[in-house]
C-alpha cells in the first residue's frame, strides 16, 4: 500500500497543500488563494476544500496523517493557533483539531520557519546534518533549528524566531513589540524602508522609477542595483552588513555546522553574499565559522509544503 501525508502550508496571500509520499515524491499538490481578509473561518473552509480536493487522489486509508504550517504563533501544548500577523482575525484557533475532526487521522502543527527546517533536514540541503539553522529572508526573517537530529521547536512550539534578536537596542519599533529586532534592519521589507527614507531625505536615485506607482519593494532596489545606482548599491551593502551582524548571532548561539538560506531575497543573493559572510567572520567565533557552511534551500520555493508534510512524517515516525 501507498502512504502519503497531507501537508498544508498556510501562507498570508496563498494556501498550497499536497500528498506526499514519505521519500519527498510530492504526488498532488494543489494552490488557492487565502484570502485572508474574509476572516478566519472562511479560510479554514478553504482548508477543508484543499483537503476535500487531494483525497480524490488516493485512498483514504492511504492518507496517514496531515502536517500544517502556519505563519506564526502557535501554542503546542494547548493545540491553538495563537496569532498570524498577516491574518489578523486568526486568534486562539484550534486548527490541528478541526482538521481532526474532518479525516480521523493524527495531525501535527509548526510555524511556516521550523516546518521548512525540518523540510530541508528530511528532503533538502540538511539531509543527514544533525545541526543546522534554517533561515528565510523576505518580507520578515524567519528561523529553523535542527539540534541533534530533531526540531528544536522549544516548549510551546515557537523556538527559532531569530528575526527578533535585538541588533540595536535603541532602533525602531518591530512588530513583535521589542526594539531593533534583526527584521527591522535586514528583512526585505527593512530594505524597503531604508529607501523611501533615504529618497525623503533627497537622495538621487532611479528607485522610484523601477516601483512607479505600486510602492518601494525590495525587488525594485535590486533592479536598480543592476544598473549601478549608487544608493541603491549602498542600501544592499548595508543590508547584506546587517545580515551579517545577525547572522554571528546565530552563530555564536547555536555553532551549527551548515546554515540554510531561504526566502524571497535569496534570488538576489550573489548582491549581498560577500558583505555578509565578511560581517558574520569578523563578528563570531572563528572556531565557529571556520568549518560552517552556508547554502541556499534546495527546496526553494516548494519549501512550505514540503516543510508541512514533513511535520506530518515526523508525527508518524516518532510512533
Ligand atoms: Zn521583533
Amino acid at each position: 500500500m501507498k502512504e502519503y501525508v497531507l501537508g498544508i502550508d498556510l501562507g498570508g496571500t496563498k494556501i498550497d497543500a499536497c500528498l506526499m509520499t514519505e521519500d519527498g515524491e510530492i504526488w498532488k499538490s494543489i494552490t488557492v488563494p487565502t484570502l485572508a481578509d474574509e476572516g478566519a473561518e472562511a479560510v479554514i473552509e478553504r482548508i477543508k476544500g484543499c483537503i476535500f480536493e487531494l483525497i480524490k487522489y488516493a485512498n483514504q486509508d492511504e492518507i496517514i496523517s496531515v502536517g500544517i504550517a502556519v505563519p506564526g504563533v502557535i501554542d503546542a501544548e494547548r493545540r491553538v493557533v495563537k496569532h498570524l500577523p498577516n491574518l489578523p482575525s486568526w486568534k486562539d484557533v484550534p486548527l490541528p483539531g478541526i482538521i481532526q475532526n474532518v479525516l480521523q487521522i493524527p495531525v501535527a502543527m509548526e510555524n511556516d520557519a521550523n516546518a521548512a527546517a525540518l523540510g530541508e533536514y528530511l528532503y533538502g540541503s540538511g539531509i543527514g546534518i544533525d545541526n543546522f539553522i534554517y533561515i528565510t529572508i523576505s518580507t520578515g526573517i524567519g528561523g529553523g533549528i535542527i539540534l541533534n537530529g530533531k526540531l528544536f521547536s522549544g516548549e510551546w512550539g515557537n523556538a527559532g524566531e531569530i528575526g527578533h534578536i535585538t541588533i540595536n537596542h535603541k532602533g525602531p519599533k518591530c512588530s513583535c513589540g521589542s526594539y531593533g529586532c534583526w527584521e527591522a534592519y535586514a528583512s526585505g521589507t527593512a530594505l524597503a524602508r531604508f529607501a523611501r527614507e533615504g529618497i525623503l531625505n533627497g537622495r538621487e536615485t532611479i528607485i522610484k522609477d523601477k516601483a512607479q506607482d505600486e510602492g518601494i519593494k525590495a525587488e525594485h532596489i535590486f533592479d536598480a542595483a543592476k544598473k549601478d545606482d549608487k544608493f541603491a548599491l549602498e542600501l544592499i551593502e548595508k543590508q547584506g552588513y546587517y545580515l551579517g551582524v545577525g547572522l554571528a548571532n546565530v552563530v555564536n548561539a547555536f555553532n551549527p555546522r551548515l546554515i540554510v538560506i531561504g526566502g524571497g531575497l535569496t534570488n538576489e543573493w550573489e548582491m549581498f553574499y560577500d558583505n555578509m559572510i565578511n560581517t558574520m567572520e569578523i563578528r563570531a567565533f572563528k572556531t565557529n565559522t571556520e568549518g560552517l557552511k552556508i547554502v541556499k534551500t534546495l527546496l526553494g520555493s516548494k519549501v512550505g509544503m514540503v516543510g508541512a508534510a514533513a511535520v506530518g512524517w515526523s508525527l508518524i515516525k516518532k510512533k
